[in-house]
């Protein structure tokens, strides 16, 4: 059972991984997981290689959503999304939020993402959808993701970026590497011509074939 530094920990590996593989630059994007009744999420405008586990934020989550924190820096600024998330959502434990440059090139374009490859079922739907536009860090940003999330594991920004969740961080982070992989390739096909969209039966079939596929089927 990881303690809650082991999952501090994961968070700034996390954090790091992201930029690494090109889905995050500098400071933005931000992770969260759910430790007991708390969110632990990665401080706001932190550089990632200076981030020690004692700088992750914690936030109650057992009760209405909170004004205060735990901990020496300002929890990220996109917390309320994640703290929704996590409340409400059986199906998330961990979030992750970045703006990948062909996600967030989609979302510029407010393109939601249909499903021009089969991985779009690991999504939830048979898109990946666009979220409304607001500030960063507002309330009325937080509202906007919540609803473009309603029945799906992930959502394009408008204007931003994208959120993955999932049970655990390895898949939220896995949906998130995804999500930037389809991005790219939808991208390349409409450079070339017009995608074909696959039906709802071969998306249904594919969520049910990924039902017994590695971290897809995440338990955590
Ligand atoms: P934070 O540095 O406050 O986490 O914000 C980054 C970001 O992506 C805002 O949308
Ligand atoms: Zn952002």
């Amino acid at each position: 059972m990881a303690t809650e530094s082991n999952v501090r920990q994961d968070i700034i590996e996390a954090c790091l991984e992201m930029n690494a593989i090109g889905l995050n630059q500098g400071t933005s994007g931000n992770v969260s997981v759910q430790y007991e009744d708390r969110m632990l999420i990665s401080p706001s405008a932190t550089q990632y290689a200076a981030m020690t586990p004692d700088m992750i934020a914690a936030i109650d989550l057992s009760g209405g959503m909170p004004e205060t924190w735990d901990g020496p820096l300002k929890p990220s600024s996109e917390w309320r999304f994640h703290w929704l998330a996590l409340k409400n959502r059986e199906d998330v434990t961990a979030v992750v939020h970045a703006h990948p440059p062909y996600a967030t090139a989609l979302a510029i374009l407010r393109k939601p993402i249909p499903a021009c490859h089969y991985m779009i079922a690991a999504f939830g739907g048979m898109d990946v959808p666009v979220s409304g536009y607001a500030t960063f860090g507002s309330r009325e940003l937080a509202d906007h993701v919540m609803a473009a999330l309603e029945g799906r594991s992930a959502c394009l920004m408008a204007n931003h970026g994208m959120v993955a969740t999932g049970m655990g961080l390895e898949q939220a982070m896995w949906r998130a590497s995804e999500l930037e992989t389809i991005a790219r390739q939808y991208h390349l096909a409409s450079l070339i011509g017009e995608p074909h969209i696959l039906s709802e039966e071969q998306i249904d079939d594919t969520r049910r074939s990924l039902k017994g596929y590695g971290v897809q089927d995440a338990k955590v």
